[in-house]
């Protein structure tokens, strides 16, 4: 249980790639806070589950993140978190033209904005401590892009810039940064982009699961949310120290072309 003392944050760890990391994080017996959307039935049952895990109690925090204010009272409910997990996301699959403000205001502020006051208001207690770990989950859409996905792209490849600035300011502290970037998870974020991809491509479902999804994944198999877990872990371990400013992709290929 190399994680014993550590206090690790997961944003939108209620399902999909950040409850998997949440339930790796536990393994290793790090005190986990929960955050995201979700029945509370469901979410006392993960908590209950981390804090079995890591026989540390776990918390949640249930704080809306495309609001400033929400990543402002999560942090503050989290208290000192020496692991920091940006990974509450969402999509919204359009084109240019038709593309709602709103839905581009809201996947900025969720995707980039959000990781940018998570990571302002953790550091100084990471500063102290001179260990901290802040780990992103980008995407393939971090280093390449799709159409359709004008806000979702934008606030990827902004979270990449992200993540190298604060390699190079936090260098010579024992403070990383880095991110992980998946192509298709099978995940309910990819399961609930399906409709609006069927409707704005004229496609069926099993066009868009085989011809666009899969399509860009030279592997033709989903990533697991587990995958991303055991990465996430890898870069918490003591050998991880020099790793910085990386973007590791996990998509079976797919920015390989
Ligand atoms: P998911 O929908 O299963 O989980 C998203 C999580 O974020 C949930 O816990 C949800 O409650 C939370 N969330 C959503 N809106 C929120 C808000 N406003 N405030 C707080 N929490 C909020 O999705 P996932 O596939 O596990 O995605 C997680 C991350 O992985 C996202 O950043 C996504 O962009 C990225 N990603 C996913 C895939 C994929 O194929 N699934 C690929 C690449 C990157």
């Amino acid at each position: 249980m190399f994680l014993k003392e550590k206090r690790a944050l997961v944003t939108g760890s209620t399902s999909g790639i950040g409850l998997a990391i949440a339930r790796s994080l536990a393994g290793e017996g790090a005190q986990l806070v929960v955050n995201g959307f979700g029945e509370p039935d469901a979410i006392a049952r993960i908590v209950e589950e981390l804090s079995d895990a890591s026989g540390m109690a776990a918390s949640f925090v249930g704080a809306d993140l495309s609001k400033r204010a929400g990543v402002e009272q999560m942090m503050a409910a989290a208290g000192e978190v020496d692991i920091l997990v940006n990974n509450a996301g969402m999509q919204h699959v359009a084109p240019i033209e038709e593309f709602p403000v709103d839905k581009w205001d809201m996947v900025i502020a969720l995707n980039l904005t959000a990781v940018f006051d998570a990571v302002r208001l953790a550091v100084p207690h990471m500063k102290r401590r001179n260990w901290g770990r802040i780990i992103t989950t980008g995407s393939a859409h971090s280093l390449t892009a799709s159409p359709f996905k004008a806000a979702y792209v934008s606030a990827k490849h902004g979270l990449a810039g992200l993540t190298k600035t604060l390699a190079l300011e936090l260098a010579e502290t024992h403070i990383t940064a880095n991110m992980i970037s998946p192509g298709y998870v099978w995940t309910p974020l990819v399961e609930n982009q399906i409709p609006d991809t069927m409707a704005a491509r004229g496609m069926t479902r099993e066009q868009v699961i085989n011809d666009v999804m899969l399509e860009r994944q030279p592997s033709k198999r989903f990533v697991q949310p587990q995958d991303v877990a055991e990465l996430a872990l890898f870069l918490c371990r003591e050998a991880a120290g020099n790793i910085t400013g990386a973007n590791y992709n996990i998509d079976g290929g797919w920015v390989a072309q």
